[in-house]
């Protein structure tokens, strides 16, 4: 297995505590990266502690914060083998009340939180000739959503990142891949009316909401050996929902 660490984002809960465990569960040393210091703190320890989890407190959304991770993450561990950029927020509504700010809101956090970080590791991959980097995105940023103009622009906008680097960092040993979660129960979701609900439900072949163990084990098989062949692709995880 190719050394060095990886670094989660959103890892406080959700997908990305499930992302965190799944990559603890590889015996692959862990970066956490999060708002919230004492879930972080709290999830590090039980994840092995110094020297296997490191927390790391800070805010996606800045430039700074993403250098001083990386530089964190390298000092600590020598080598970065993976980035998972999973962090994310939404901020819905009417794309005919929807302010300016609330537009800009999932942009600067998901897709600005998305090119920080990437940019801020993709330098130490590219000198190690060595790198897996996930983004996780939405099946929004392929179909579009009612409600959800801001989210789903940073979420196509995310995929459009992903192959651009692709390319340019594949020949550097370098592969970058997003994943698609459909639905997802997890806090994102939790407050979304039972009504809406029960119809997508009905549209989900395997009848089931996602877990954020579903997305999670994808992400570990794009971290794997076995996936180092595959670059630039989006992998839907929704339960064929949207097929
Ligand atoms: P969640 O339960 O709301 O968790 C979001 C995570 O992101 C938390 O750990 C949160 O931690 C962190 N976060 C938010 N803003 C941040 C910021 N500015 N800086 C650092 N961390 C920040 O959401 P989730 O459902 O697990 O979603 C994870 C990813 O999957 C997101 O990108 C989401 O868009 C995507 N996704 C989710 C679904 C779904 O159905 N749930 C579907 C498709 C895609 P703190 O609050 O502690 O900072």
């Amino acid at each position: 297995m190719e050394q060095g660490a990886v670094i989660v984002t959103g890892a406080s809960r959700g997908i990305g505590e499930a992302v965190a465990r799944a990559v603890a569960a590889d015996g692959r040393p862990l970066v956490l990266v999060a708002r919230s210091a004492d879930k972080l703190e709290a999830l590090a320890a039980e994840l092995g502690g110094p020297g296997r989890c490191l927390a790391c407190p800070g805010d996606i959304g800045s430039w700074d914060d993403a250098q001083r991770i990386a530089l964190a993450a390298q000092e600590a561990f020598g080598s970065i083998h993976g980035l998972v950029n999973n962090a994310g927020i939404t901020r819905d509504g009417l794309f005919v009340r929807m302010s300016p700010e609330q537009w800009q809101a999932p942009l600067d956090v998901n897709l600005n939180g998305t090119f920080y970080f990437t940019r801020a590791v993709a330098p130490i991959m590219m000198r190690q000739r060595h790198g897996r980097i996930v983004n996780i995105t939405s099946v929004i940023g392929l179909t579009g959503n009612a409600g959800q103009a801001n989210y789903a622009a940073s979420k196509a906008g995310i995929i459009a990142l992903t192959k651009s680097v692709a390319k340019e960092l594949g020949s550097r040993g370098v592969t970058c891949n997003a994943v698609a979660p459909g639905y997802v129960v997890t806090d994102m979701t939790a407050d979304l009316p039972e009504k809406v609900r029960l119809g997508m439900l009905e549209r989900i072949p395997l009848r089931r909401f996602g877990e954020p163990g579903d997305i999670a084990g994808v992400v570990r098989f794009l971290l794997s050996p076995e996936a180092a062949y595959i670059t630039a692709q989006t992998l839907v995880v929704d339960g064929g929902m949207i097929a």
